[in-house]
């Protein structure tokens, strides 16, 4: 902690957030259930993910795979597939990966402490405290960025809580302040706290049992706390889509490890420093991929869209091109592209962007 921190606070902090939580917190469907495959499954659905958001997807996995045997046996095509809009596909496939590990190493039964829970591929710090707490009951501190706002506030913490040293100063005090009587519904609380009142912009300070003990709000601070350092800026990548088609198929491929979007699928693609690609580049690109282009069949506008992720941002354009006939065998070898029909194309998984421009050319 710094200098500045804030002592006075810690009697009083799990007591008002127990006391807090019961009148405030929303009906949320994981907060029924000790089922430790339920609880996995929603924590996993909602890093990086609005509650709002998330709510439709854990529904849907929870339905289409009651139990973590059945989610380990789904084809991984079908499991990526729910996830589409969601983002942050690797937590798909970690996630079918750990329903397998979960199977064949610990015969279909989630290990039950924090310590065995790490060694669950995916599940990092927070996801096996958020389990081993909501689950198991054991006395394990959360720390999301709800947790890091509170804290930060609360307590003075001036910390950069994008460094990750600055993790263990707030582990320790986390793990300090929650109550060997009541962790689960302590690390609910917390989080739930740091969702809905003492949120991001605006917190609810004139209505908070915390106000007369908080560091931030005493000295005028709340919009100063907590300190977080600003992401590398994003950089740009110029996506140009070969949107191959002959009589009723289209051409998609899946994509490989080490870029975006692992294992969904796209269209043929070329990537280019620059946002422009010349008509005579276009057709090189259809060359090298063993097309031929039927000339009285490139007709659509290019569409261009834009796509914003954590670390990238990828600006697409869309050449809508008829081949004059199907791409030979072994250009489909060396592309990876295959050919799908519509109703075949709609069961793939696709990132949001391709499954938007589809939607807009429902032709495909
Ligand atoms: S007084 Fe304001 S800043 Fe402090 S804990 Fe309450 S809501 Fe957060």
């Amino acid at each position: 902690m710094t200098s500045s921190s804030n002592t006075v606070a810690h009697p009083y902090f799990a007591g008002a957030l127990l006391e807090w939580y019961p009148r405030h917190r929303r009906d949320l469907p994981w907060r029924h259930t000790r089922d430790p495959y339920a609880i996995w499954l929603s924590e996993v659905i909602l890093q990086q993910t609005r509650v709002k958001q998330g709510l439709p997807y854990y529904l849907t996995y929870l339905k289409a795979y009651p139990t973590v045997q059945e989610l380990a046996a789904a084809p991984a095509d079908e499991v990526l597939r729910y996830w589409q809009g969601l983002g942050y596909y690797s937590r798909a496939r970690n996630m079918h990966h750990t329903a397998q590990q979960v199977v064949s190493e610990y015969g279909g039964h989630f290990p039950t402490t924090y310590t065995e829970l790490l060694k669950l591929r995916g599940v990092g710090q927070y996801t096996a405290a958020a389990i081993a707490s909501f689950a198991f009951d054991e006395k394990v501190a959360v720390l999301d960025g709800n947790v890091f706002r509170v804290l930060s506030r609360v307590f003075g913490l001036t910390q950069d809580i994008a460094a990750p040293a600055s993790r263990r100063v707030f582990q320790i005090l986390a793990d300090q302040l929650i109550p060997a009587s009541a962790p689960a519904e302590f690390n609910q609380a917390i989080m739930e706290f740091g969702a809905i009142q003492c949120t991001p912009v605006n917190p609810d300070c004139l209505f908070c049992p915390l106000q007369s003990q908080c560091y931030a709000f005493q000295h005028g601070m709340v919009n100063e706390l907590p300190v977080k350092s600003k992401a590398k800026a994003a950089r740009t990548r110029y996506f140009h889509y070969l949107v191959l088609r002959h009589a009723n198929t289209v051409y998609m491929r899946k994509r490989g490890p080490k870029d975006i979007w692992e294992g969904l699928y796209d269209f043929a693609l070329t990537e280019t420093d620059a946002p422009e690609l010349s008509a005579t580049e276009l057709l090189d690109v259809v060359e090298a991929v063993g097309g031929q282009v039927a000339t009285d069949r490139v007709e659509e506008p290019i569409q261009a869209m834009r796509h914003i992720l954590s670390h990238q941002k990828v600006e697409a354009k869309f050449h809508s091109i008829w081949l004059q006939q199907p791409l030979p065998a072994a250009a489909l070898t060396t592309s990876g592209l295959a050919a799908f029909t519509a109703d075949q194309v709609e069961n793939l998984p696709k990132p949001i962007m391709i499954a938007n421009y589809i939607d807009k050319n429902p032709s495909i």
